[in-house]
C-alpha cells in the first residue's frame, strides 16, 4: 500500500493537492474534517457534539478522530492505499494511526508537508470563506485561532514523522501544478 499524509496548517491546499494525489494513485481519501462535516449533516450526536467545537476552530478529541479512521481502515482493507488529510492533527493521533496501521501490517509511506506563511494562509481562507459556506472560514479571528490550534497541537506531528526519516516539506506557494509535479516527486522516492 502507499499511505501519504499529505500535513499542514489550514489553507495550505490540502484539499486541492489531494484531488490530484487521488486521481493519479487510486488511493481513498480520507478527510476527518469532510467526515465530521459528514456527520454534522447527518445530524448525529457525534456531529453535534463536534460542530461546538469546530465552530470555534478547536479541534474534536483524538478519540472521536480516531473512531472515524479505524471505521475508515476497516471499510477499506483491499484499498490500492490511502491519503490522509488532516489528521494526524496530534502525537496522540499520530501514535494511533501508526498502531492501526501496524494492525494490518502496514505503516506509513510517506508525509508531506506544504509550507505556506500565515499571511497567505489568512488571505485564502477569507477568500475560501466567500464561497465554501463553511462556519470556521468566516471571520479573521476563527481562522487565527485555528492557525494557532494547529501551530501549539499540530505540528509536532511534523517531528514525529520526521524522526521515523518520513518527512518531506514541499513549498505550498505557486503554480498548483508545479506544486503537484513536487509531490509526484517525494512519492516516487518512496515507491521505487
Ligand atoms: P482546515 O484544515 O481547513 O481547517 P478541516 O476540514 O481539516 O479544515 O477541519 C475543520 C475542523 O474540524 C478543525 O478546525 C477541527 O475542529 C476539526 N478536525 C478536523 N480534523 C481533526 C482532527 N484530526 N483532530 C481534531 N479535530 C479535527
Amino acid at each position: 500500500m502507499l499511505n501519504l499524509i499529505l500535513f499542514g496548517p489550514p489553507g495550505a491546499g490540502k484539499g486541492t493537492q489531494s484531488e490530484k494525489i487521488i486521481a493519479k494513485y487510486k488511493l481513498i481519501h480520507l478527510s476527518t474534517g469532510d467526515l465530521l462535516r459528514n456527520e454534522i449533516q447527518a445530524g448525529s450526536e457525534l456531529g453535534l457534539k463536534a460542530k461546538t467545537l469546530m465552530d470555534q476552530g478547536i479541534l474534536v478529541p483524538d478519540e472521536v478522530v480516531i473512531g472515524m479512521i479505524d471505521n475508515k481502515l476497516k471499510e477499506h482493507k483491499d484499498a490500492a492505499g490511502f491519503i490522509f488529510d488532516g489528521f494526524p492533527r496530534t502525537v496522540k493521533q499520530s501514535e494511533a494511526l501508526d498502531q492501526l496501521l501496524a494492525s494490518y501490517d502496514e505503516s506509513i509511506s510517506v508525509m508531506i508537508a506544504l509550507v505556506v506563511d500565515d499571511n497567505e494562509l489568512l488571505a485564502r481562507l477569507l477568500n475560501r470563506g466567500k464561497t465554501s459556506g463553511r462556519p470556521d472560514d468566516q471571520n479573521e479571528s476563527l481562522i487565527s485561532k485555528r492557525i494557532q490550534e494547529y501551530n501549539s497541537k499540530t505540528k509536532p506531528v511534523a517531528d514525529y514523522y520526521q524522526a521515523q526519516g518520513k518527512f518531506v516539506a514541499i513549498d505550498g506557494i505557486g503554480e498548483i501544478d508545479f506544486i503537484f509535479e513536487e509531490i509526484n516527486q517525494a512519492i516516487s522516492k518512496v515507491t521505487v
